[in-house]
């Protein structure tokens, strides 16, 4: 049987959008809260347009299948422990929190109406990442989604299994079904999964950008998230959020293969613990060469975004110089839509720029006392104030909007 999850919400699953909900839902109760509240603090429709109508009824499921809010009381809402800190600017990275989602994400589900805590729980998500993690480890980067839904209908696996049962389980065949019944929903909880920083989604295909090595002690790190479960459905969320800190430290995300020598080489400095870990998530969407080939697929052009320097001509010697940078805050992964991974909060730099831009950032960030950028927003802002500045610094500033995009 396919697992169930919300069905054509995945912008409200973009990390960036929950960070949004999460720090609304600080200061207001989201189960009260108007359709127009959430509209200006999110910036999305919640729909319907009905002033009789509170968005919680449509949206209350999405936000405890994120494990962001609960029901408390016939009318309150609470943030869990997750909630609270994805309020928090730069605290979780996007990397973290869908591990976390992978890992306590269940079958049956309590943020569903079909609950029962005496079943047997199956952990789909954790299923679906450790089988792609498993098929990386074997150096089969990319991974068709239908395969992993089908696989997961037939063989009865919980998601905790060993990595040699999983490797019996890989190999689908190939030309299989076009996928169960129901299969949409399953289908898009991956691509809200494919936002990790290491992973690249396209409408059919999910692809890994880590070392096998780095995939394989990945797949041993995730487990699933355990208790003794609660009969109420909220409770039960609130319980598993409770652990989100603990099960966190047990997951080395920082890849170190697949990054390995990118941190100094960007010139990050060390002045915040925590912001070292928020920019790790960063720079393994930098380099995560899947989303550089179809960047640059899309953008076949050799001009730097923000210097204009066309680094084919500059020194014809190279194939490609530039680099990719990501526009986003730190700590937002890559976001996913039906089609796939975007592409468009993606710039290419040259390498000075790029240094110099995230050498930016951190002066920028050191200076108002943050470690991350509070929204998408405000990281463009920043980015375009750095640009104008080099442009004034080298006396074209009116050069500034000819490369914009290039
Ligand atoms: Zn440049
Ligand atoms: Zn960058």
């Amino acid at each position: 049987m396919v697992w169930k999850w919300e069905q054509g919400r995945l912008e409200y699953f973009q990390f960036d959008e929950l960070r949004k909900v999460a720090k609304f839902g600080v200061v207001n109760d989201l189960r009260q809260a108007t359709r127009s509240d959430l509209e200006t603090a999110v910036g999305l429709p919640f729909l319907p347009d009905d002033k009789a109508y509170r968005p919680w009824r449509n949206y209350g499921r999405l936000f405890q299948i994120a494990m962001i809010a609960t029901p408390h009381g016939p009318r309150e809402a609470k943030l869990t422990p997750i909630g609270k800190l994805l309020a928090e600017e730069g605290r979780v990275t996007t990397d973290e929190y869908l591990h976390f989602l992978a890992q306590a994400t269940t079958q049956p589900s309590p943020a569903l109406s079909d609950w029962d805590h005496t079943k047997p729980l199956r952990y789909p998500l954790l299923f679906a990442l450790r089988f792609i993690l498993a098929r990386a480890a074997k150096h089969e980067p990319r991974t068709n989604i239908t395969d992993i839904i089908n696989s997961y209908c037939e063989n009865g696996f919980r998601g905790d299994e060993e990595q040699d049962a999983f490797l019996r389980i890989l190999n689908v065949d190939a030309g299989a079904p076009p996928g169960p019944a129901g299969a949409r929903q399953s289908s898009e909880s991956i691509k809200v999964l494919a936002q990790l920083s290491y992973l690249t989604a396209t409408k059919s295909e999910v692809t890994v950008s880590l070392t096998a090595s780095d995939a394989a002690n990945l797949f041993e790190d995730l487990k699933p998230v355990r208790g003794p479960t609660r009969s109420n459905g909220a409770e039960e969320i609130d319980r598993r959020a409770e652990l989100f800190l603990s099960a966190n430290a047990k997951v080395e995300a920082d890849y170190p293969r697949t990054i390995l020598s990118s941190i100094s080489e960007a010139g990050f400095n060390d002045a915040f613990k925590e912001g070292r870990r928020v920019r790790r998530t960063h720079v393994s969407i930098e380099r995560n060469h899947m989303i550089r080939d179809m960047f640059f697929k899309q953008n076949p052009g050799h001009a730097c975004d923000l210097c204009g320097m066309n680094t084919r001509q500059s020194y014809p010697w190279t194939d490609r110089l530039l680099e990719i940078h990501h526009l986003l805050p730190l700590c937002s992964g890559a976001r996913t839509s039906k089609d796939g991974t975007l592409l468009e909060d993606l710039v290419a730099n040259c390498p000075s720029c790029h240094r110099a831009i995230h050498r930016y950032y951190d002066k920028w960030l050191v200076q108002k006392n943050r470690i991350d950028f509070a929204d998408a927003r405000e990281a463009k802002i920043v980015y375009y104030e750095a640009k104008r500045e080099h442009w004034t610094a080298v006396g074209h500033a009116g050069e500034i909007g000819n490369a914009q995009r290039t």
